[in-house]
């Protein structure tokens, strides 16, 4: 499978790239980066493909499925370039919001011949800890997500985030009122995410991308933490999600139904 990487020289991106290029069932056609175009894509075990500057580079090049790893702003454009050119799409870029979704499914429609998987995150522990939170949600009173990532992520809160608290929240609406009554700083408590689920963000230089959801009840508390130390811990969902869009017809959200969960 002839494969493209958008945002092919970013933190992500070049990951990806390294771990198609290892894969002996993908192929590395193209690397997409406007910030790099021109340069050799470092690393390949092919040392002359360069990062290309235009969307259409990849279609010349023969690729059927590209993976988007780009910013908010990017990732829609480029994601109705790859429909209109008959590509499956993986997109791992977060921070576009549900009006980004409903367009991918637009692009991507059930029935159609072409797939598109999205997730927020491709970290199996990831997926998992969110599974784990949907699964306490109902024998907890409070609850509590906190995020943490590298000091060069642009959105907030992460996408794992929202899509933890979009999950607990469809789990079990029962959730205590917040007691605050007075912000003596202001943002203290958080942002109010969906099902009213406070959210925290924390940017630090050193971190990578980590995430705890704190559940508490009368007399216990439960902590499900996650943290992807490396950005190799995305790189096996990612290559799942590129062997399996073409056979997924349509939207698919998360990788959970990949996981068998
Ligand atoms: P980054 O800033 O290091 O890389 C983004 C790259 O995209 C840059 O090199 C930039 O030049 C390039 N780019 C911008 N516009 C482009 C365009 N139109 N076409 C092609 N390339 C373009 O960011 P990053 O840390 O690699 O993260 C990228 C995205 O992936 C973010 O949204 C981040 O939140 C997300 N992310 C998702 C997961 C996941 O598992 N889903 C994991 C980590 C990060």
């Amino acid at each position: 499978m002839k494969v493209a990487v958008l945002g092919a020289g970013g933190r992500m991106g070049s990951m990806v790239c390294g771990a198609v290029d290892a894969d002996r069932d993908l192929e590395l056609v193209a690397a997409v980066d406007p910030a790099r175009a021109a340069d050799v894509v470092p690393g390949l075990s092919q040392a002359t493909l360069r990062y290309s500057r235009d969307l259409p580079d990849m279609v010349a090049a023969g690729a059927t499925v590209a993976v988007d790893f780009t910013t908010p702003e990017a990732v829609r454009a480029n994601a109705r370039y790859c429909a209109a050119h008959g590509m499956h799409l993986v997109v791992g870029t977060t921070g576009m919001g549900e009006a980004g979704e409903a367009e991918l499914s637009r692009l991507y429609p059930k029935g159609g011949p072409l797939g598109c998987v999205v997730a927020a995150n491709f970290a199996i522990g990831a997926v998992l800890s969110m599974r784990f939170a949907e699964m306490a949600a109902p024998w907890f009173e409070t609850v509590e997500v906190i995020e943490l990532h590298h000091d060069g992520k642009v959105d907030a809160p992460s996408g794992t985030a929202l899509r933890t608290a979009e999950r607990i929240a469809a789990a079990s609406a029962e959730w205590a009122p917040d007691p605050t009554t007075s912000e003596t700083v202001r943002g203290a408590r958080g942002g109010v995410g969906p099902g009213g689920i406070h959210v925290h963000s924390v940017r630090l230089r050193g971190l990578v991308a980590h995430q705890e959801v704190l559940l508490g009840t009368v007399g216990e508390t439960l902590t499900i933490r996650h943290d992807s130390i490396d950005r190799s811990s995305f790189m096996p969902g990612v290559v799942l999600a590129l062997k399996a869009v073409a056979g997924l017809p349509g939207l698919t959200v998360g990788i959970d139904l990949l996981l068998g969960l």
